[in-house]
């Protein structure tokens, strides 16, 4: 997204609308402290609209100690994140209501795990490529709600000391070369083309379901396509970090033809291959009086 389109979006911002436009940087201070005293404590949680990001659950299925599949079947609910149907995840809500599934009288029973958009709260931050510039960078603006009365409390602190203070460093460390690679496929638009289907299922197993994107890794039909080195694999096996690391260099490959993880020569041959005849038979079908 570029600095024009957020100042359009900034524009689109209806005047009632939670989010204060001001940019705030990660020097800017901003009043607001959440505790377990406060009169609206739970508040924020009864009426959720939470979108996951893969170290959310990745973080989450290794408290609960069930696959990440497993994890996603039963706490979460798909979405579109743009019109080629890229595919996002909302966190669930309870059965008849719009209270987070996590949610507890004497608070979130996964508090210490709890997802990025939680700990982000009452701050959004949104990823920004400028006129011009390799990297994105992130802005900050407060969201500013009615029930919350956190705004009024007398406490104030840098955005980076909030930051600090819920987990974020480490959260948005883990998820920014993923959020980076949705952020070019939003940016690019008609240029990167509408994508295949069979690139949108593996965009979802490589973001959201990394027990998969092991057993895949760990598949005849990997090593048939892809030369990586044995000892490489094991240990991107055992170390889900690096494991997702990995995945983001596969999907880059798979979405934008950045080249990182070598190809053996008759695999790219079979592929080559089956392009032409893919093109030869589109032709035929082409020709009149088919
Ligand atoms: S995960 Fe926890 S903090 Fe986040 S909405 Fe649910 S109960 Fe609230
Ligand atoms: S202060 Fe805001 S974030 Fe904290 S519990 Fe209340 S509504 Fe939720």
């Amino acid at each position: 997204m570029s600095l024009e389109d957020l100042e359009k979006i900034k524009e689109e911002i209806p005047y009632e609308s939670p989010v204060n436009p001001v940019e705030l940087t990660l020097d800017s201070e901003f009043q607001f402290h959440c505790h377990k005293d406060i009169s609206c404590f739970n508040e924020c949680c009864k009426n959720i609209d939470i979108t996951l990001m893969p170290y959310d659950i990745q973080r989450l299925k290794r408290r609960e100690g069930i696959s990440s599949s497993e994890w996603v079947a039963k706490y979460t609910m798909p979405f579109p994140m743009d019109a080629h149907d890229m595919p996002g995840l909302k966190l669930a809500t309870r059965p008849g209501s719009t209270a987070c599934v996590f949610l507890r009288p004497e608070g979130c029973s996964v508090y210490e795990d709890r997802p990025t958009a939680c700990r982000y709260y009452a701050l959004g931050s949104m990823g920004v490529r400028k006129q011009g510039a390799a990297e994105v960078e992130d802005v900050y603006f407060v969201v500013r709600e009615s029930h919350c009365k956190g705004h009024e409390e007398p406490r104030t602190q840098t955005v980076r000391e909030y930051l600090v203070e819920q987990g974020l460093v480490e959260y948005d460390e883990k998820n920014r070369e993923w959020r980076d690679i949705v952020l070019k496929k939003r940016s690019s638009g008609p240029t990167v083309g509408k994508p295949t289907p069979r690139s949108m299922q593996l965009f979802d197993m490589c973001s959201y379901d990394i027990d998969n994107f092991r057993a895949f890794l760990e598949s005849p039909g990997f090593s048939e396509v892809f030369d990586i080195d044995q000892q490489e694999k094991r240990e991107l096996t055992e170390d889900e970090d690096r494991l997702f690391q990995f995945s983001c260099r596969f999907l880059k490959q798979v979405l934008y033809g950045e080249m990182s993880i070598d190809v053996h020569a008759e695999a790219k041959q079979r592929r080559l291959q089956r392009r032409k005849e893919r093109l030869d038979e589109n032709q035929a079908g082409d020709l009149p009086g088919k």
